[in-house]
Order: C-alpha cells, then structure tokens, then sequence
C-alpha cells in the first residue's frame, strides 16, 4: 500500500498550482547518468502526457477483460494507461496480473486513514469491507485526494492525480520513494499482487480463496511481511527507498518498481532487459528482498 503522502518529505510553490507541472525538474533513478536522465524522462514524459490526454480508457477496460481482468478506471485516463503499460511488462515477464483493478473513494469506501493514498493491493477478502467487491490482490486506486495540499522546495501543490507525476518525482528526489517514475504506483501495486499470488501459491490462502489451498498460518507469514524491515533500515533506506522500510511488504514492491523502471525504454516503456538482472548495491540487502519473496525471513 502506498502510505499517505503527507507524511513524507515535502515541498510547495503557489506557481505551481493549477499549473501542468509535467515541464518541472525531474528526478528519478534509472538511465545512468543523473542530468541525462532526468533530460531524457522530461523528454519521455512530454509523449506521455499526449499519449495519457489520447488514452481510450474503454479500450484499456477491454484490453483487460480480454485478459480475464475486471477493470474499471471510472474514466481516469493516467490510471488506465499506467495500468495499461504495467501490464505489458508483467505479461512480457510471465507475471500473473490482479483479477480486478478498480477505483475507490478511500475516505468513504476504504479506509479514512488512506484518504490520501494513490493505491492498495488487497490481500484479503474481508480487508476494510471490501471482500465482495475485490477479491485478493486486486488493485484499487483513490479516485480522489480531497486534495489536500503539500509543501514541495517550500511552495503550495495540491495532492491530486493532475499533479501525480510531479508529487512522484519529488518522493524520488527526497529519497521516501525508490523511483520518481510517473508509472511506479501502478508497477508497485501490481508487484504486491504478484508477492502475494507467490505466497499463496507456496504456502496457502490464509482465507479460502480460489485457486489457492487453504492454511491459516499463511497468516504468520503475512504478520511477518507487515513488519518494518528493523535492523537492515538504514542499508534498504539506502540501497531502495525510505518507504521500503515501512514494512517488508514495501521493501520487496519498491525493489522490484525500482529494477522495472531501469530495465524500461523510456518513450516505449517496454523492457529492454530483465529486472532481475539489476542488483541491488548492497548484497545484504539483496538477500533480504530474495527473503521477504521467499516469505521466509525471520520475525
Ligand atoms: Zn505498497
């Protein structure tokens, strides 16, 4: 789950209000060096947004219903083409996609706590009384922000999908997120689903849940992964992102976000190798995302 975006290093600039903010400084990780990086995403980002402002969001539903996938952006066209190109890289890499991905009011239909969060993958039937309407692992992202609005180098922006890329970049450039890349939350969410569909498929469903055979303790796995990383904080802050600590379930959907977006094309975002093939700096912590995967790393 991505985490209420207040609470992470922040910035603001009455300028920027109401402003596209797509044409502002650009950090992200990825593409070697950092000035031609961020030149070459700037330069990336700009066909982008003409191919966001073109996204057929109902083609895109359809394109999922073809795959087996309830989808429903409720019109939300950078949700849908997000949604769109992570799952042309999840399906290149034989990766299982969420069986439904939707769009929520989180402060009325999810939780009041993540009133301000972008997105969820759910990993339980029954989680906030939402089980009859999204199954495990489904995606859900906010529909709205009740636009809240946050401090960025010290000027006013407003919290909202508009301004998402921009707000994304800057969680790079602060260290909070491991990748400013305008599609790393739908790449994110879709990684907790594929962690997920992983555990259960090794060790059980915690609840009945078709395909997956039944097995409560799946539950102490789970309570595991919801911990914060602890010990290796500082090297996973580090080598990932401030919010891989959080809990070792963002560890792994950071990590594998981060090595994604290095191994994508920038104007395709198709992959141009395999992510597995980037490695963390860090060996330590290396081993700790193979763990968390796994789901046996130690309480
Ligand atoms: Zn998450």
């Amino acid at each position: 789950m991505i985490v209420n975006l207040l609470n992470s290093p922040s910035y603001t600039n009455s300028n920027l209000k109401g402003k596209n903010l797509a044409d502002n400084a650009i950090a992200f990780k990825g593409y070697g060096n950092k000035v031609l990086c961020d030149y070459i995403y700037k330069k990336a980002y700009q066909l982008h947004r003409v191919n966001i402002l073109k996204c057929d969001v109902k083609g895109v539903e359809n394109y999922f219903r073809n795959l087996g996938v309830d989808a429903n952006f409720e019109g939300n066209n950078i949700v849908a083409y997000g949604c769109h190109k992570a799952a042309e890289i999840f399906r290149k890499l034989n990766f299982i996609l969420p069986p439904k991905i939707g769009m929520l009011d989180f402060s009325k239909e999810y939780h009041p706590d993540a009133k301000n969060a972008w997105a969820v993958c759910t990993l339980f039937h029954e989680r906030h009384g939402i089980s009859n309407i999204f199954p495990p692992r489904s995606v859900i992202f906010n529909k709205f922000m009740h636009n809240p609005v946050i401090q960025i180098n010290g000027k006013p922006c407003s919290l909202n999908w508009e301004n998402y890329a921009y707000i994304l970049q800057n969680d790079a450039k602060t260290g909070w997120m491991s990748t400013g890349h305008f599609f790393s939350v739908p790449l994110h969410e879709f990684a907790h689903n594929l962690h997920t569909h992983h555990l259960y498929s090794k060790f059980g469903s915690p609840e009945p849940a078709f395909p997956y055979r039944f097995n409560p303790f799946t539950n102490e796995i789970l309570k595991t992964l919801k911990k914060p990383i602890g010990v290796y904080s500082d090297q996973v802050k580090k080598d990932i992102s401030e919010y891989g600590t959080d809990t070792r379930f963002e560890t792994f959907a950071e990590d594998l976000t981060e090595n994604i977006i290095q191994s994508i094309d920038p104007f395709s975002l198709t992959l141009t190798k395999h992510p597995f093939s980037v490695h963390d700096d860090n060996p330590v912590v290396e081993r700790i995302v193979g763990e968390i995967w796994e789901g046996v790393i130690q309480p």
